[in-house]
């Protein structure tokens, strides 16, 4: 048994499954989890000793690469001034500016520990607004673990929600109506029947949690008619997308062309810190505690090394970072799709900005449905081939592959010679 074997074993005493967060497990191709003891640029060490190209970047945050010596730096000074004071600090207020300044629809923001709570407090201000009780989300978008967010499509186009795993009650599901991803006919047949029950529409700004699905060109937009139509409000979830796609986020690519009521924010404005966000238009802000009725709070919200970590990435994030990060992605999209194709394995490779993942099917996924029916045990195959040649891929088919600034020549060249050799496996040759 090798150390990372022995520390599954010893973790899945004291830890339920081994993990803090289940896709940890490799539950989904098997095998053992390499137990990380440090991580620098585009690479991760494990308790073996064994070095990997990592395309996991803490699942979003590691824009920069791993350890970025400016924002360890930061970190560092902030530490030293102490860990937690419960009191606001300069650092929120610089922070929470300079979100404002590259997202325009936050006005103002509110920080948080994780994007749960982020989402989870849009919805409960959503609630506050609007008077009503009804959500509206979109099979395969995930929105973090809270209650109201965990509901299940039921069968049928659109459906109240089911409970979307033990412990989340009927009640809560009920309140939750889940839509097909991208299906505007069913969005409106819903607020035709429901529309003056409904508090918020949310969604991710590009689905990247079921394998990246962009919105289909105008499907954003028309969400933002369609909820201003019935008086309902629109969030919109860049927890994953924000400052990862483009320096304003999804929004920001798509040039603001539609302003939601409320964005969240996690992953990347924390710099690899607990730290995430909530921002939106200043009156509906506004009803946050203690200005407003809609309670909220947090003993760590707004942490000094948190906040000191979220600044430093992104005064680092500039042009030339996002450039870098969507050459890298543009190249190994490529490179992927000419590998599976030369080996003669059904694939799709999809992409919303540098974000991308790889379907194991033919044909174009544009539903939860479509990317479900997709052959993971090929993908099982191809990661562990990727794996033993010493290139971790986050350890399922639904999730989007994460390139940072760090990917030099070097480590891309790693990754391109070891696609062919797992293009095979998934093969099955
Ligand atoms: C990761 C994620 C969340 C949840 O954030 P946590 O910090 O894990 O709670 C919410 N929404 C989206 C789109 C995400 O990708």
């Amino acid at each position: 048994m090798n150390r990372d074997q022995e520390l599954f074993e010893r973790a899945r005493r004291v830890i339920p499954g081994g993990v803090d967060s289940p896709v940890r497990a490799f539950g989904s191709v098997g095998g053992t989890p390499l137990f990380i003891s440090r991580a620098e640029g585009a690479y991760v060490f494990d308790e073996n000793g064994d070095r990997y190209v990592d395309l996991v970047c803490s699942w979003g945050p590691a824009l920069l690469g791993h350890a970025h010596p400016e924002v360890v730096a930061a970190v560092r000074e902030a530490a030293v001034r102490g860990l937690s004071f419960g009191a606001p600090t300069l650092a929120e207020v610089e922070l929470a500016e300079a979100v404002r300044a590259r997202v325009p629809a936050a006005e103002q923001v509110r920080f948080v520990s994780t994007g749960t709570e982020a989402t989870m407090t849009a919805v409960r201000l959503a609630r506050g607004a609007t008077g009503r009780d009804a959500i509206v989300k979109f099979a395969g978008c995930y929105h973090g673990h809270s209650d109201a967010l965990l509901a299940a499509a039921g069968s049928g186009v659109a459906t109240q929600g089911l409970p979307g795993s033990a412990g989340v009650t009927q009640a809560a599901a009920r309140d939750t109506i889940v839509v097909d991803y991208n299906d505007l006919d069913a969005l409106e047949r819903v607020f035709a029947e429901a529309g003056d029950r409904i508090a918020a529409v949310i969604t991710e700004a590009a689905p990247c949690n079921m394998g990246v699905v962009a919105p289909a060109p105008g499907f954003n937009a028309a969400l933002r008619d369609l909820t201003s139509r019935h008086g309902a409000l629109l969030i919109v979830d860049e927890v994953l997308t924000g400052f990862r796609v483009h320096g304003g986020g999804w929004l920001g690519l798509e040039g603001n062309a539609y302003a939601p009521d409320l964005v969240t924010f996690g992953k990347v404005v924390g710099g690899g810190m607990p730290l995430a966000a909530l921002g939106g238009r200043a009156d509906l802000m506004q009803l946050l505690a203690p200005v407003g009725p809609v309670y909220q709070a947090g003993t760590l919200s707004g942490n000094p090394l948190a906040t000191a970590a979220g600044l430093a990435t992104l005064r680092l994030a500039d042009r030339g970072i996002y450039g870098h990060v969507d050459d890298r992605s543009t190249q190994l999209q490529l490179a992927v799709g000419e590998a599976l194709t030369a080996a003669g394995v059904p694939h799709v490779v999809q992409n919303a900005g540098n974000l991308f993942s790889v379907f194991f099917r033919d044909g174009e996924v544009s539903t939860y449905d479509d990317a479900k029916a997709q052959d993971q045990a090929a993908f099982a195959r191809f990661f562990h081939a990727m794996l033993d040649q010493k290139v971790a891929l986050p350890p399922s088919a639904f999730e989007a592959w994460f390139l940072s600034a760090a990917h030099d020549d070097k480590a891309m060249d790693q990754i391109v010679s070891a696609l062919p050799a797992a293009a095979r496996a998934a093969a099955g040759s």
